[in-house]
């Protein structure tokens, strides 16, 4: 059994119903249960008062009925926002508001729970099939809306062109509000196999975890290149213990030379395949499989090639990618829209990445960083602004402004937090650091995490007389960084 994404309905009834199609960290469905429990689900939602197009937040961590909701959502035709317990429930709330969310369905429970104040309203934009909402520059989320349409075409590709077998059996570890777990949710139901959800304990719990993978017959991974780095230490991250890996699909921020290989030392059998691509395009854009030629020729690997139906290219520096994977638009933001949107000369939709580009004559491409304030930090996508804005609501601080602190080969390791007070401090000259303990602002890392998920929330707060400003009055964060460089031990 499979689901086909361009009708939202189940196919190939009696093909293998008994065969797992989720795993979740609470419990196991085989095809038929999935297929009844997101009918029931669905039934359920309309039952609810849920109409076509108005989004349903599903809120939760790994358990199999988040899983059922996002299918039942398909079949409804209810765009659905997923949302991870990883998001402390302030920001739960405010992505709720945004998206006008007619209800939220709490996957641990199983409860549909009121949406936000006021009703859910339908999408000026039809057929969407999610969401996904990501750090936003302003101080608040923003939301991807992403067409049916354009996770089709997601799906025919990975089936098309990845080349991972019949009813693969993928390892899901990505929270659900983060569209790299995107590949696992639509590679396994159009693919008919098994999507395999690992809960952040069980993950914690090492050789245990293995085990599990081993016991499921794990054919693809698909993390971060960070998450697979943090697994090299354990020894149950081997061929011997994990025997059907075939596959690694990473996405997300660049994968390192150095990792690339000693995975291809460790697990010599497997295909490496980095691909590309922002939230707003679908998960990923572009792709190539790692091989030691490549490993040998690049210093800092390629991105790879556009997928099939789309076009990938640098205008100035800057890379942009067309084609109808390409979102719908961020939701109720129009002055963004203006901008990261466009119309290519085929008439199709593009949009402008934000990421420095680079493409050789034969058509190969590189992603060279950011042209703004936007980092990845162990995977995790962070607007430095988003944080700054955080800062600025501490009780006592008149502005707020972070850093981040990088590896020599450019990986962020941690946000350092800066802040100005309000009342002004006498004494010190006006460039002078004024380093205090945190404890001046009492529970500060509580309080920013009542707002952010703990990823966005710095590890150090420093009190700074007065924030350093560029000459276009924007915070000047390579003298934060210096002055950080400078401190006293
Ligand atoms: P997200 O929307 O969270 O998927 O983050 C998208 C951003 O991550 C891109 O715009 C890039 O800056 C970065 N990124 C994603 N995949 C890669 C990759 N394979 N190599 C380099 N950077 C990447």
């Amino acid at each position: 059994m499979h689901v086909d994404l361009s009708s939202a309905c189940f196919t190939d009834l009696a093909h293998r119903p008994d065969a797992p199609a989720v795993i979740g960290a609470d419990r196991t469905l085989t095809w038929q249960q999935l297929h009844d429990e997101a009918q029931a689900w669905a039934a359920q939602a309309r039952a609810a008062g849920l109409v076509a197009d108005v989004p349903v937040a599903i809120y939760g961590h790994k358990e199999a009925a988040f899983f059922v909701a996002m299918v039942g959502c398909l079949l409804a035709g209810l765009p659905f926002v997923p949302i991870d317990t990883l998001y402390p429930r302030e920001r739960m709330l405010r992505v709720v508001d945004i998206a006008r969310a007619g209800a939220v369905y709490d996957a641990a429970a199983g409860d549909f729970l009121p949406g936000a104040p006021g009703g859910g309203t339908p999408l000026a934009e039809k057929d969407v099939a999610y969401v996904m909402f990501t750090s936003g520059s302003t101080g608040d989320p923003k939301g991807v809306q992403i067409g049916r349409e354009s996770v089709v075409l997601l799906a025919e590709w990975m089936r098309g062109c990845f080349g991972l077998g019949d009813a693969p059996v993928f390892m899901n570890q990505a929270p659900f509000s983060f569209d790299l777990s995107m590949y696992e949710v639509f590679g396994t139901l159009a693919g008919g196999g098994v999507c395999v959800l690992n809960a952040r304990d069980r993950i914690a719990s090492g050789a245990a975890w293995f085990e599990r993978l081993a016991e499921a017959g794990i054919t693809v991974w698909v993390s971060t290149p960070s998450f697979a780095h943090q697994q090299l230490l354990h020894a149950g991250f081997s061929p011997e213990h994990l025997p059907s890996l075939q596959v690694f699909l990473f996405c997300g921020e660049p994968l390192p030379v150095a990792l690339a290989r000693k995975l291809r030392m460790r697990f010599p059998s497997a295909r490496i395949l980095n691909t590309y691509g922002p939230t707003e395009a679908t998960v990923a854009t572009t792709w190539i499989e790692i091989d030691d030629a490549l490993l040998a020729a690049h210093p800092q690997l390629p991105i790879g090639y556009a997928k099939p139906d789309s076009a990938v290219w640098v205008e100035g520096d800057e890379l942009c990618i067309a084609g109808e994977h390409v979102m719908r638009g961020y939701l109720n933001r129009p002055d963004l829209n203006a901008t990261k949107l466009f119309t290519d000369t085929s008439g199709r939709r593009a949009f402008r990445t934000g990421d420095v580009g680079e493409q050789r004559e034969d058509g190969l491409l590189f992603c060279r960083g950011r042209r703004d304030d936007q980092i990845k930090l162990n995977g995790y996508r962070i607007e430095l602004t988003e944080v700054d804005a955080a800062l600025d609501h501490l009780t006592g601080v008149r502005a707020g402004a972070c850093i981040v602190l990088r590896r020599p080969d450019g990986t962020a390791v941690r946000l350092i937090g800066f802040v100005e007070r309000s009342e002004g401090v006498d004494g010190a000259d006006d460039s002078a650091l004024l380093i205090q303990g945190p404890d001046a602002f009492g529970r500060w890392k509580h309080v920013l995490g009542e707002r952010l998920p703990g990823y966005m929330v710095p590890t150090e707060l420093i009190v700074c007389k007065h924030l350093p400003m560029s000459p276009n009055h924007k915070i000047d964060r390579k003298t934060l960084a210096q002055w950080y460089a400078d401190m006293p031990a």
